[in-house]
């Protein structure tokens, strides 16, 4: 029987102006062997073929389910892409390898798709630390904002805002918004809303959500890691706190900081994100090496130790066994589906319209020529 652990995270109690610890739980996988591994991917990739299904995994899961997902057809990526992808892609069932809000997203844009997920209870710090009834009540005392939500929330808190965002384009709607003279309301990650706020200087009224993962990473302990090692360059994601944030040389969503890892001229990166993705990183910049950046001090212990515990839920085992049973199917009221795909949607299209323009910040942002490859995604 698989063991569960208990996590520890930052629940804001938004009329207080102050957050508690909350705790909630996540299931600790079994590592298949070797050999078991071959035949599970063997037989996930007859079924994934059988049932006219397409896996689409994001790049803190296993490395096994990455790699499945790119050997069959489907995509690795983040959760703009993720979306994107699910969305137009011909398959009638989707396979999401990630967190529950992956899954809502991407049944809100194919209702008439099955979406399918490994564990339905792989969930996220910041969608439990935004409940919907709360936030609704938050957004009604502040009428005059215009109301932008992170991707990692529920579909229900989706369908109260005006926009969704995803961290590659999060900056650049806020921007343009601030360019329209509009004040913001931003939920549920304080973090990359702050940074937002400092990059555009636009007027945002926080909500105090974070990622339990990038919330542990410490400036402190980088800055010593830095001085260890003077070549690396350091990619940061934005829900990070600031102090990691200032020690940046790049700060940029997942798909970003992949392609930072692929076009800088460095022979070293400390990695401030979920350690997952550093497998993505090294098949992409092979013969660089990817340090994974300090998540708590000599004597402290980690919550995360920098891999989701949500994200860990996705195994082998449990994909073959939602695709054999079509259990775990992702379920959204059509109603609340439909409201949350109007935030959504303009998050694509403007995306979309985007393309080119949408960039990396940090540092080496002045360096344009490294990232003309960078999109949205
Ligand atoms: S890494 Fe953080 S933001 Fe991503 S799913 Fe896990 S808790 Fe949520």
């Amino acid at each position: 029987m698989e063991a569960t652990k208990v996590i520890e995270f930052e629940r804001p109690q938004m009329e207080a102006g102050s957050s508690c610890v909350a705790s909630a739980w996540a299931r600790v996988p079994d590592v298949p062997s070797l050999a078991e591994k071959v035949g599970l991917k063997e037989k996930i990739k007859a079924l994934l073929k059988q049932k006219n299904a397409v896996l689409v995994a994001h790049y803190y899961v296993d490395s096994d389910l990455q790699d499945l997902a790119e050997e069959t057809g489907g995509c690795v990526s983040d959760s703009l892409e993720m979306a994107r992808f699910g969305r137009d892609h011909a398959a009638k069932t989707l396979v999401v390898a990630g967190v529950k809000f992956m899954g809502e997203t991407a049944k809100i844009l194919s209702p008439e798709k099955t979406i399918l997920m490994p564990d339905l209870d792989a969930t996220c710090s910041l969608d439990l630390g935004c409940d919907p009834v709360e936030f609704s009540a938050f957004c009604d005392a502040h009428p005059d904002r215009t109301v932008v939500v992170y991707a990692n929330t529920s579909a229900a808190v989706k369908a109260r805002a005006d926009w969704m965002v995803t961290s590659s384009v999060g900056l650049d709607i806020v921007a343009e918004l601030h360019a329209q003279g509009k004040k913001i309301l931003w939920a549920p990650d304080k973090h990359l809303g702050s940074y937002i706020q400092k990059q555009t200087g636009a007027d945002m009224l926080l909500w105090q959500g974070s990622c339990l993962v990038h919330d542990e990473f410490k400036g402190v302990e980088l800055e010593i890691l830095k001085e260890q090692y003077p070549d690396a360059k350091v990619l940061v994601h934005p829900e990070s706190p600031a102090a990691v944030v200032a020690l940046a040389d790049v700060v940029g969503s997942t798909s970003q900081l992949i392609n930072a890892a692929i076009n800088l001229e460095a022979p070293q990166f400390i990695v401030a994100t979920d350690n997952g993705i550093l497998h993505k990183m090294q098949m992409a910049a092979p013969g660089k090496t990817f340090i994974v950046a300090p998540t708590a001090g000599n004597s402290a212990s980690c919550k995360s130790c920098a891999h989701c515990p949500w994200m860990a839920m996705n195994g082998l085992r449990n994909l073959l066994s939602v695709l054999e049973t079509e259990s775990n199917q992702i379920q959204v009221d059509p109603k609340v589906g439909s409201e949350a795909k109007i935030a959504i949607d303009r998050m694509l299209d403007f995306a979309a319209s985007r393309k080119k323009q949408v960039q990396p910040s940090g540092a080496l942002e002045r360096n344009s020529a490294l990232y003309s490859g960078i999109g949205p995604a």
